[in-house]
This record gives structure tokens, sequence and C-alpha cells, in this order.
């Protein structure tokens, strides 16, 4: 497993890789006791229990809590986003969806996962996966992801939850109302009525403040007394839209809904938290995917897959945690993720020094 998280952190994902480096002089820099094969990399991920490893992700997220990792940062949220992994041809585990091109025929087979990451400040930190298969749903996956991620990381660790519109259904926003998590979400048009009703009433008002956001101005349009809609129950319904312009002349527009109420939550903050939602999309599943292989099967197996999602988790929120709160405690600015990584590739071919103190 030390294998498997220190391979992540190098970008060294592939199994193959991995046995490279347990098999090469760097091995005594890598604290690895002893060289494996590739097969033992599949043969012991499709036997490992993915409860403990979840356990562990919670365990680190709280100890950062403890020293202090989120003092910057005012609200902490939980976003979470659905995403495919890895293709295949042909159906080869039970989690293999098929996918099926415009005359319905299946072309292939995808796998699905939700990510849950803790959001607050500059850390995006990866918490937990849901995988799901043929005959369930990402929006199923995302209820049951909420409530495990509830039971392992405690109600107060959280101040909010933010999803994108396919989240925003009664079912969802009431299990996350149940682990005591308001939800900002994406208002799309899975919701006519209620997205009819505030650009109705916005489109006649000039914008309740109108703030810099760095180098953006932004316009903000914000009521809490629309009305759920009926399987909701909830006693009003919070609007927010914001109008970003971007110094190229580009506008971006979006409308989201809360049950945060005005009181508690001021239009600025309530901005931010949403904007958090992008977090995940770009320090999420991008990162993951571009440098540390999530997209990749590794092993064509239910369980091997779920265990390498969650342990890419352990690795990222690990890498993250020490380079953006452990290595800062120096004088130097924090270092860019792919300065470490080089420094780390750097320092596996010296020889190891035996520190006496
Ligand atoms: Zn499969």
């Amino acid at each position: 497993m030390w294998s498997f998280v220190l391979g992540t952190i190098l970008r060294q994902w592939a199994f193959l890789a991995i046995e490279f480096l347990v098999g090469s002089k760097a091995r005594r820099n890598l604290n690895v006791s002893r060289s494996f094969g590739d097969d033992a990399l599949g043969y012991f991920t499709a036997r490992l229990d993915p409860a403990p490893t979840r356990v562990a992700l919670a365990a680190v997220l709280h100890r950062a809590k403890r020293n202090k990792a989120f003092e910057d940062c005012r609200f902490v949220g939980l976003a979470l986003d659905g995403t495919t992994g890895g293709r295949r041809r042909k159906k080869g585990c039970p989690l293999c969806r098929p996918h099926r091109n415009a005359k319905k025929e299946i072309t292939g087979y995808r796998h699905h996962l939700v990510l849950a990451s803790v959001v607050g400040g500059d850390l995006i930190l990866p918490v937990d996966v849901e995988t799901y298969g043929p005959g369930d749903s990402e929006y199923r996956a995302g209820q049951r992801l909420l409530a495990r991620v509830r039971q392992n990381l405690g109600a107060r660790f959280i101040d909010y939850v933010v999803v994108d519109g396919e989240f925003a259904t009664a079912p969802f926003l009431h299990t996350a109302g149940k682990a005591g998590w308001p939800v900002v979400a994406r208002l799309k048009e899975n919701l006519p009525e209620l997205l009819r009703a505030a650009e109705k009433r916005f489109r006649s008002r000039p914008p309740a403040l109108v703030f810099r956001d760095n180098t953006d101005r932004v316009e903000i349009w914000d009521a809490d007394d629309f009305d759920p809609w009926e399987s909701l129950q909830w006693e009003t319904v919070r609007v927010l839209r914001y109008r970003q312009h971007k110094p190229d002349g580009d506008v971006v527009e979006a409308y989201w809904l809360t049950n945060l109420s005005s009181r508690r939550i001021s239009r600025r903050c309530l901005y931010h938290m949403a904007k958090s939602r992008w977090h995940i999309e770009n320090e999420g599943f991008n990162d993951a995917k571009n440098r540390y292989g999530l997209g990749h099967i590794r092993h064509h197996h239910e369980r091997s897959l779920l265990i390498v999602w969650l342990l890419t988790c352990l690795a990222l929120t690990l890498e993250r945690l020490y380079r953006l709160r452990y290595l800062h405690r120096g004088s130097h600015p924090v270092r860019a993720a792919i300065n470490l990584y080089r420094l780390l590739l750097l320092t596996l071919s010296l020889p190891v020094v035996a520190d006496s103190s």
C-alpha cells in the first residue's frame, strides 16, 4: 500500500512503473522493504477491504483540522461530483456500464464514480468515492456517499455541501438535511418552474450587490422567498444569480439555490461557496486524471478499481496537506505540485544518509 501511495505522489501510477521503482536502487529511498511484481499489486488491490482506507482518509482530515489546516477558512464545504473512469471495449466487471451511440447500440463500457472533496480555502482534499454500476445512478451513489462521509467525518466538520444541478432533487437535498448540512446547488433546466420564477423576478431588478473578484466585476441578485417545488420539504428556497464580467468582455452567468438563510450567510459569501464547486472540477478530476492516472484501469476488477480510486484520493490529500501546510512552515513560498514532484524524483537517486539526530 505504501508503494502504491508513493507511486501516485511520484506520478508513476501504472503497476509496471511501481514494479520498476521498487525493483530499482531507489527502493532504499522509497523505504520499501522488498521488491515485487505488478501482478502482486493487482492481486492486492482486488482483495483489500475499502473500509480501512476510507477511515484513514477521514482520520487524515480530522488530524489536519486539529492542526489548524483550515484556520484561514470561514466555511468548510463538501463538493460532490460524478465522473467517468476507465473505458473498455468488452464488459469485464460488474461496474462496467454500457455506453451507447445515437442508434442505441453498445459501443463500449465505462466506469462511473462520484467523488467527495473537502473544500476549504486553498485546500481541496478528496475524501471518499462511491462507484455505481448498471441500473444504479450518479444521484443515488451521491446519497450513499453523503451518508458515509457524514458517518466518517461527523456533522461538524462540514458547513455546507456544494453540488451541480443533477443533484438538486428533493431526495438528495433531504439526505443532506438529515446529515445536518445545508446545500448550495446549481439551479438548471431540470427545475424549470423555479428557474423561470427566478429569471422573471431578477430580470426586472438591478443587482443587489456589485463587487470585484480579482479582475472580474461581479453582479449579484438574491432573494430567499421562492416557493419550494412540490416534493421539497423546505419552507422557502433562496436563489442567487451571479453575472461575472471578465476583463476580455466574457460574461459568466449562473443560478444557484440553497437553504442557507440570508440572515446567516451574506450574498458575497454565498457566491464564494457556489464558486467552490468548480474547484472539484479543476483540482479534483482534472488533476487526478491528467496527472495521477485516475481515468486508467490498472487491474480490471470491481474491488481493485475502487481501491485504486480511494488510494489515489489518499495520496492526493497527503501530498496537498504536506505541500501546502507542512512545507509552508519555512520561509520559502508554497511549492507548486510539479516542483515538489521534481524534487522528490531527484532525491530518489541520492545515497541515503543516516540521520542520527
Ligand atoms: Zn468493468
